[in-house]
């Protein structure tokens, strides 16, 4: 059987950074004790009630084809919810329930990209960017910041990588990995562009419940981006339910039309039992949501202040997420030379910048999903581990 070009090239054959993360796992299924600081997973599981909603709503019946473009008092709730947090008006008629943030971005992309066409992402990006774009036989080009900028996009880094053929914009905030929370020029700088080039956004704000300094603005609240904009959400995140796979797209009505017609074709919407325990876990409020996200703020403080007792590594100020990102450039190493010395020195592993593109090559990203006990023992681990001769 001949795979096709656009199956066979979904990964770009590029060296990806995740090496170091599958020999974390492999030595960890050896017996090793590795401290894994790799991926966005909470150290909690899901809230217990809102399991207990998902069994009740399972055995209650809800466990036929649910209607796909989510049950109406998700949608409702999820539109009252994004109403509330942008001040933008949204209606039922403005989301679609996805199977989780990343089916939501690979349908955003759906819905503007022709064969051929090229979208923008920012780097540093999320490691599924790429691919997802590529998988509608798109081209994914991606656009430096800086960390002197704090890695805010800038308009004239987007304007430098358009060609005739861009028709997306691909942004995140609060950043993973860079923790960056865009400002309103940075979105107010991208609008500009967006109107110029005639772009569609997508803003992937699945962090946007974890803020430590600034504040959210969702793109759709900007002047001339709201009906040019997708917004991404997911309750992996907000609510520890990463296996739970429930996200969503706001956007335009009429886009969000034909992309029922590709959810019709494609995952046929989301099981009854999971969108009625995500509604439950909406209602429970923004107090549920800060408990979800006070760890992570509290570790990032640990982190923050146990690397300014030393001037050998520096960290880019996370102002959102669940991850901090360390400068490394002062030890000489790739951050994936670093990762891998310390993953077979220390056993702890950490993902190295190169993952994520260009922008953070020579940085590690920590994320802060351990207890603060374990955390504090990684990082004073791994900053000695920075001044022995293996690194110096
Ligand atoms: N977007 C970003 C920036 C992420 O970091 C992740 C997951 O780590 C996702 C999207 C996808 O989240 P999910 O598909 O679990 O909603």
């Amino acid at each position: 059987m001949r795979l096709s070009k656009r199956h066979t090239g979904l990964l770009g054959g590029e060296s990806d950074g995740w090496a170091v993360f599958y020999r974390a796992r492999e030595m960890k299924d050896a017996g090793v004790p590795v401290i894994e600081l790799t991926i966005g997973e909470h150290d909690i599981g899901t809230d217990p009630q809102i399991l207990h909603q998902m069994h009740q709503a399972a055995l209650n019946g809800a466990v036929g084809y649910a209607a796909v473009p989510g049950i109406a008092p998700l949608r409702e709730a999820i539109a009252a919810r994004v109403t509330q947090r942008t001040g933008v008006p949204t209606t039922p008629g403005n989301v679609l329930v996805t199977p989780g943030g990343q089916a939501a971005l690979l349908a955003a992309h759906h819905a503007v990209l022709d064969e051929g066409d090229t979208a923008l992402i920012c780097d540093p990006f999320y490691a599924t960017y790429p691919g997802t774009i590529r998988a509608l036989g798109a081209n994914a080009v991606a656009v430096p910041t800086r960390p002197e900028d704090g890695f805010q996009p800038s308009p004239q880094a987007i304007r430098q990588a358009l060609t005739p053929r861009t028709r997306t914009l691909l942004i995140n905030s609060p950043n993973n990995p860079s923790g960056a929370v865009y400002t309103r020029a940075t979105l107010e700088g991208i609008a500009e562009v967006a109107a110029e080039a005639d772009l569609a956004v997508i803003s992937d704000e699945v962090y946007d419940t974890q803020i430590w300094t600034g504040e959210h603005i969702s793109a759709r609240a900007i002047p001339g981006l709201t009906d040019r904009t997708f917004t991404v959400g997911s309750m992996s995140k907000s609510h520890a339910m990463t296996g739970s796979r429930l996200g969503w797209i706001i956007g335009p009505e009429k886009a969000i039309e034909h992309l029922i017609d590709l959810a019709t074709v494609t995952t046929y919407g989301v099981p009854g039992y999971i969108q009625q325990a995500a509604l439950h876990g909406l209602n429970l409020g923004p107090g549920f949501e800060d408990r979800i996200a006070e760890p992570f703020r509290r570790r990032r403080d640990l982190v923050t202040r146990l690397v300014a007792g030393q001037n050998h590594i520096r960290m880019s100020p996370a102002e959102g997420g669940m991850y901090v990102l360390l400068d490394i450039r002062p030890t000489g190493l790739t951050g994936e030379q670093f990762a891998n010395a310390l993953l077979d020195s220390e056993k702890i592993a950490v993902m190295p910048g190169e993952s994520f593109g260009l922008s953070t090559a020579g940085h590690l990203r920590v994320a802060l999903t351990v207890d603060d006990a374990r955390l504090e023992d990684a990082i004073a681990r791994l900053l000695a581990f920075a001044r022995t001769p293996a690194v110096v």
